[in-house]
């Protein structure tokens, strides 16, 4: 799977950038733990560490609940990336 390809590396792309606090305005940073289809992904494919995964997390289903990222994704409107359509 491509998509599992994406993530080889493992290491927390959130502690390598020093990152103590995750807002959910920042689309920028959540992208790295949403799939194509706005799932989140798990912490074995993106390497996040346990503590940043649960900041993430809930950053996620914050900007769900504003409104900024979808709950679900229709299978007419699945594209190689949703976040261009967002900006
Ligand atoms: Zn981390």
């Amino acid at each position: 799977m491509a998509e599992r390809r994406k993530f080889k590396k493992r290491f927390c792309k959130y502690c390598e950038q020093k990152v103590e606090f995750i807002d959910y305005k920042d689309l920028a940073s959540l992208k790295f733990s949403l799939s194509e289809r706005f799932k989140i992904m798990p912490r074995r494919l993106t390497g996040n560490c346990k503590r940043h995964q649960e900041l993430v997390t809930v950053a996620i289903k914050r900007a769900r609940q504003t409104a900024l990222i979808p709950y679900i994704v229709d299978r007419k409107n699945v594209v190689e990336n949703p976040f261009e359509i967002i900006k």
